[in-house]
């Protein structure tokens, strides 16, 4: 199988060779260039399968160029209930995923698909501990090494520590707003004490953080022979690792390929629910896939309108749903790339327009640069907004309804997801974190703490290793150097 770029300038690559890269030379971002299908005897086969297999099945349609017996074990080792442990009372964590039905009667079918039972208790881990075994496999065939180099405000950067501590070859350079975190997410950072881990807090907000990532990226003398790479969110293996689980929650809330469900998932960067619509390309009998956002509506406003506008640093709301919060949806221009039935010269132009006037406009209105919003409903995709009143009112009805307490970005789904819900079609919601992360917020909504999975209990009070430092792009420069010794 091949990739291609979805603005159509940049040669094409094999799964092995974006495993390790991110955007395409010409900018764009990569794509198969046809979508794999499952057919719908495939898809009854695949019902008794374990999720490490399911994942195999998938991923084997995708990762062509590595033998099969390899990525055989790769799911095998990533997928376990050991890595996956976090599941609640009971879920069988042996599920990875585990589903819940929340509410089955005449007039809706409401599952939640737990997502965040790994080591960080977000959703980020199903697919960052998948790439930290690719990487090691196809780093030490090489004999390579690699340095990632990311920023985070939270979720990311804590997913790519725990899927990278103590993997050969690897390093990780990790920049997050000195800070800035919740005690959780620094506590859960900061306490890994693994050499190849090393978590640098600047002096700064997270856009500062993220600019000094694009300064140093755009050195590619220093990129190059420091050997830097990155896992942010449009990075393929990602995304395609997220496939599955859309397989997995359609098998497991159906007991036939004729019967169809939909999905609702709390978006951001547009990178889980881009999954989503790949497994529906792929055949998957998805009816609805509904983009939820928070108060940073870009998504929600393409959705009704056709209009994408991408929003200023001053625009993008800090919320209680925070690993929602952006202005631009990196992933998204993989969507656009298929709605414009692939032409890669008209996505070229579009996000050319995006760095200079701010966004696009698809919705045949006067002056508009297309009418593919009329489109839109045939791929599946609504969306809805959820703000913190909705969400604080959610966590406490999901609480009282069905007895169990719900993270603030799965409350936004929730709520979501019961204005598109349809009677005889199970609507799934993707449960992207667990509550104790974002514990400030369930206090509020429920008057006492997020119950905590065994082992986290007293994370905060850990011994923490960091580095202080000023947002310096020469300071940074010499610090990784000192600790790459390249
Ligand atoms: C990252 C994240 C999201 C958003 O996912 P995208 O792939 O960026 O759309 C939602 N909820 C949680 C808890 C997250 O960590």
């Amino acid at each position: 199988m091949q990739y291609a770029s979805t603005r159509g300038h940049a040669p094409q690559q094999t799964f092995s060779q974006i495993l390790l890269g991110g955007l395409a030379s010409d900018g764009g971002l990569f794509l198969p260039t046809t979508y794999p299908q499952v057919s719908g005897e495939e898809l009854n086969a695949w019902r008794g399968l374990s999720y490490a297999d399911l994942a195999f099945e998938i991923l084997k349609k995708f990762a062509t160029d590595i033998p099969e017996a390899d990525l055989r074990e790769i799911t095998r080792k990533t997928y376990t209930a050991d890595v996956y442990k976090n599941a609640r009372a009971g879920e069988d964590a042996a599920q990875i995923t585990p589903l819940r039905t929340l509410e089955n009667n005449a007039e809706r079918h409401l599952v939640l698909q737990a997502l965040s039972n790994g080591p960080t208790l977000a959703f980020k881990d199903m697919a960052m501990q998948l790439l930290g075994n690719l990487f090691e496999y196809a780093l030490a065939k090489e004999q390579a090494e690699l340095n990632i180099f990311g920023a985070t405000s939270g979720d990311t950067g804590s997913a790519a520590e725990y899927a990278m501590r103590g993997k050969r070859g690897i390093r990780v350079f990790m920049l997050s707003p000195h800070q800035k975190m919740s005690a959780f997410q620094t506590a859960q950072m900061f306490s890994l004490q693994d050499p190849n881990i090393l978590n640098i807090a600047v002096q700064g907000v997270f856009d500062d953080c993220q600019d000094l990532v694009k300064a140093v990226s755009n050195d590619l003398e220093f990129k190059q022979q420091q050997k830097i790479g990155t896992v942010n969110s449009i990075n393929w293996a990602r995304v395609v690792a997220q496939v599955v689980y859309y397989f997995r929650g359609y098998l497991s809330a159906t007991t036939d390929n004729t019967q169809k469900v939909s999905f609702t998932v709390p978006s951001g960067n547009f990178g889980n629910i881009c999954a989503g619509h790949i497994a529906r390309m792929m055949g998957l009998p998805i009816d609805q896939l509904v983009v939820a956002t928070n108060e940073n509506d870009v998504l929600d406003e393409f959705f009704r309108t056709g209009i994408y506008r991408v929003r200023a640093s001053a625009e993008t709301w800090h919320t209680t749903s925070p690993s929602m919060d952006i202005s631009k949806a990196s992933n998204f221009e993989r969507f656009i790339f298929d709605l414009l039935d692939r032409d890669a010269e008209r996505v070229r132009k579009l996000f050319a327009q995006v760095e200079s006037r701010g966004g696009f406009d698809l919705s045949g209105g006067e002056g508009s640069d297309g009418d593919e919003f009329g489109k839109v409903a045939a791929f599946g995709f609504v969306s809805g907004k959820s703000v913190h009143a909705d969400r604080i009112n959610t966590i406490r009805q999901v609480q009282a309804n069905y007895g169990i307490t719900v993270d603030t970005h799965t409350a936004d789904g929730i709520k979501v997801a019961l204005e598109h819900a349809k009677p005889g079609v199970p609507m799934i919601v993707l449960e992207t974190a667990l509550p104790a992360k974002f514990n400030e917020t369930i206090r509020e909504a429920l008057g006492r703490d997020a119950e905590r999975p065994a082992g986290f209990e007293n994370i905060e009070a850990l011994p923490q290793r960091f580095v202080v430092m000023p947002a310096d792009v020469q300071a940074m420069k010499d610090y990784i150097r000192q600790h790459t010794g390249l």
